[in-house]
């Protein structure tokens, strides 16, 4: 038996806050959460944690992130970042506090799930996108982590060995983001006119093309013109020049991934499972049409990503009237890193308009703060929503919404799973201890394996 005591508990049901309470433990199941420990009862337990002037809460449950397998990454299904940066990745999220992990590289099988599990304490399940379209457009884009393993599953399998959703259906990548930047532009242009191009030059061609939204009725003569001048690209490409091979390049790979999202919802209504698409300006259009549909669960990931902030807010309004939509919203990493999302603004415009359901990290290159982090600063120093709120959207919330990845966990409850985190307070995103199954799986900076 573990006692936690004399600590802030936050449950995690959204409502419950005991200023000076306890947690016991039990094996790998909370016993008790209870004001006031029988001081006998101390005396037979193996540990007893003062925690006073500390906060207690459930682990954290992130379910969005990136790289943290061995297989393949990304909606692009291209190869990992190598078994260092996962494991530097994985000791990262625990050490913030996460206990559960999803990982939504969607190619990714169980037995790489498993083989990475076997090797990190952390909890890790993972989504799933195998299916022939978002195939296609994962290897139209990249495709280099791809086996025949991964061509081969299917969403029914992955499901029946333990997968908990669809996801991340679609992204940066495959949607006309980096990879037309810094590849597919630049080669088709030497191709033609054999003249070298930097990305930056090659994203000028694009958004003059088609615009953030990635539209093909975007496109004017006269922008197009504009940009190739202000770009330096004016004395060797013409517009309509620049217009076929921004077409050829990138709207027709788009347009395979904007199958790849009906695709998957189809999937998701007939396997009645949770759906996660990727949300943001050049998947706007794609968001709302699946949101009509009226799935049981369609998780609009990152909603608070590369919108302006009203952009953004107006969207969220827009989606949540959908029945079965639920708006996460991404910390990214405006507080430490600062290299994807540099202010935290729309992130607190999403907390300030009761716009957020759930919150995960989203991966910001591996640099993403912790949901931890994000809390702290929108309950406890700007009070933008109530503090056990935030972190019931970071915990029960999320089993609620997706009931297969923490089932029994995300609550301080009597008979629910022991993964709890420990923190300072009121800077919680300062993890002191972190427990999984009742065991300690972290202390003062340190993964414990
Ligand atoms: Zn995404």
């Amino acid at each position: 038996m573990k006692v936690f005591k004399d600590g802030m508990v936050v449950t995690g049901d959204g409502k419950t806050i005991l200023e000076k309470g306890t947690v016991v433990v039990i094996g790998d199941t909370i016993a008790d959460v209870i004001e006031r420990v029988d001081p006998s009862v101390e005396d037979y337990a193996e540990e007893v944690v003062d925690c006073s002037g500390k906060c207690i809460m459930p682990g954290m449950i992130n379910h969005h992130q990136h790289g943290v397998t061995f297989g393949p990454m990304f909606a692009s299904g291209c190869e990992n970042y190598g078994r260092d940066f996962i494991m530097n990745h994985l000791d990262r999220s625990l050490l913030q506090g996460h206990t559960t992990v999803l990982n939504v590289d969607g190619f990714v099988t169980m037995d790489e799930v498993r083989e990475t599990q076997r090797h990190h304490p952390i909890r890790i399940k993972t989504a799933t996108t195998h299916a022939p379209i978002n195939l296609r457009a994962g290897e139209l884009c990249d495709g280099k982590g791809l086996q025949e393993k991964h061509r081969q599953m299917n969403a029914e399998k992955m499901f029946s060995e333990g997968a908990v959703c669809i996801g991340e259906v679609g992204g940066g990548h495959t949607l006309g983001g980096g990879g037309q930047d810094y590849l597919y532009i630049p080669k088709a242009v030497k191709e033609a006119k054999g003249r070298d191009i930097d990305y930056l030059q090659a994203r000028a061609m694009k958004l003059s093309v088609l615009g953030r939204y990635i539209e093909e009725s975007y496109y004017d003569r006269d922008r197009v013109a504009s940009a190739l001048k202000e770009a330096k690209l004016d004395s060797f490409l013409t517009p309509e020049e620049t217009r076929d091979i921004v077409y050829k390049t990138t709207l027709s790979s788009v347009k395979v991934a904007l199958d790849g999202y009906r695709e998957a919802a189809d999937i998701a209504r007939k396997l009645n499972v949770p759906l996660m698409i990727h949300n943001a300006p050049t998947s706007k259009s794609i968001v709302h049409e699946i949101a009509k549909m009226k799935l049981p669960t369609l998780i609009a990931c990152h909603s608070n990503y590369l919108f302006t902030t009203e952009e953004c807010v107006e969207n969220g309004k827009y989606l949540k009237q959908f029945e079965g939509v639920v708006l996460d919203a991404a910390v990214h990493d405006p507080f430490g890193a600062k290299k994807l999302v540099a202010t935290p603004d729309n992130l607190f415009a999403f907390y300030k308009n009761d716009l957020v359901d759930i919150i995960s990290t989203d991966f910001a290159a591996g640099w993403s703060d912790s949901m931890l982090e994000g809390m702290q600063h929108a309950a406890l120093e700007k009070k933008l929503v109530g503090f056990a709120k935030a972190v019931s959207q970071g915990t029960s919330r999320v089993t609620e919404v997706l009931p297969l990845l923490a089932p029994n966990l995300g609550l301080l409850k009597k008979g629910f799973g022991a993964d709890i985190v420990i923190t300072a307070y009121p800077e919680i995103k300062n993890v002191e201890r972190v427990y999984i199954g009742g065991k300690l799986a972290a202390k003062d900076g340190k993964v414990i394996r």
